[in-house]
């Protein structure tokens, strides 16, 4: 269900048998919620930018660190291209079309990615009448911030330094809480039933029937999109479904 509405339901599911959620005497479920510190930001460049592919570059140079920073900075990638309609929401409300129809046109978009960690705090919780309350405290603020500042380094220095614009232009925007995106690590996958909810192939340690094979296994959120991850982990447990359990089954 993905990981912030996969964790509700488990906790949801609460009978005499798992009073604190199923699959959850370990108390992790809902914890440890994840999803990364982000940031968009555009440069006005004062070459246009009529690209139809935006998503096709990224930068992992300062991955695992800098010359001046020896900690992980995280991920850089260009971001779909933007155009008015998207900008609209930010602008003031003066700001003529036309403006932000030629913004879109010289705006190189880009995407950080850095890691946050996982913080028992960080989780998803239900209220009293069963709505979901998602409590977040960000950290590992450093690295990101680092890496905003290496990304306009180097676009000053990849001949966007003539700007449209008096100064240079940089819309930058950190993704606040409401970007669940990247949401993950609800439902830690491990090897000790005490610290985690299900074992390496996703199935919780509690329950045998139950699997979840979704952002919720991730026990730490590295600094790229989780995508490929999450289906990856998808195909192998699928394997393991139809090799370990179907197998047996039809042979009992
Ligand atoms: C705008 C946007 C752009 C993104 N871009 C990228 C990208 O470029 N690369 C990348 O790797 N990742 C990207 N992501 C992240 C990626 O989409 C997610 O990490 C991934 O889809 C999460 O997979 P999941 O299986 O955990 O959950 P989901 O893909 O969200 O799947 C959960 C499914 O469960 C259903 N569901 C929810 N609750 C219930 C319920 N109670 N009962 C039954 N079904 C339920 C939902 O409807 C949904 O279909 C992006 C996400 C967004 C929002």
């Amino acid at each position: 269900c993905g990981a912030i509405n996969s964790a509700a339901l488990l906790l949801k599911s609460a009978n005499p048998n798992h009073p604190k959620g199923l699959g959850n005497s370990s108390d992790v479920v809902g914890r440890n919620y994840m999803a990364h510190n982000n940031s968009a930001l555009l440069a006005i460049s004062k070459k246009p930018n009529l690209t139809k592919f935006g998503k096709t570059f990224a930068v992992n140079d300062y991955y695992f660190g800098a010359d001046d920073f020896k900690f992980p900075l995280g991920h850089i990638q260009m971001l779909g291209k933007s155009d008015p309609v998207m900008y609209k929401e930010d602008a003031p409300a003066i700001a003529p079309g036309f403006a932000l129809e030629l913004m879109a046109n010289h705006a190189l978009d880009f995407w950080m990615t850095s890691e946050d960690l996982p913080n028992p705090e960080n989780r998803v919780t239900l209220t009293k009448d069963g709505q979901i309350k998602l409590i977040y405290k960000e950290n590992n603020l450093e690295g990101h911030q680092r890496l905003q500042k290496k990304l306009k380094w180097m676009v000053e220095h990849a001949g966007c330094e003539s700007h449209l614009f008096p100064s240079n232009l940089y819309l930058g925007k950190k993704i606040p809480l409401a970007g669940t995106a990247h949401q993950c690590g609800t439902i830690r996958f491990g090897t000790d039933p005490k610290t985690s909810a299900l074992d390496i192939w996703c199935r919780s340690h509690e329950v045998e029937n139950l699997f979840v094979v979704d952002g919720s296994f991730f026990p730490s959120s590295s600094a790229v999109n989780p995508g490929l991850t999450i289906i990856a982990m998808a195909l192998r447990v699928g394997d393991f479904i139809k090799k370990e359990i179907f197998a047996n089954s039809t042979s009992n």
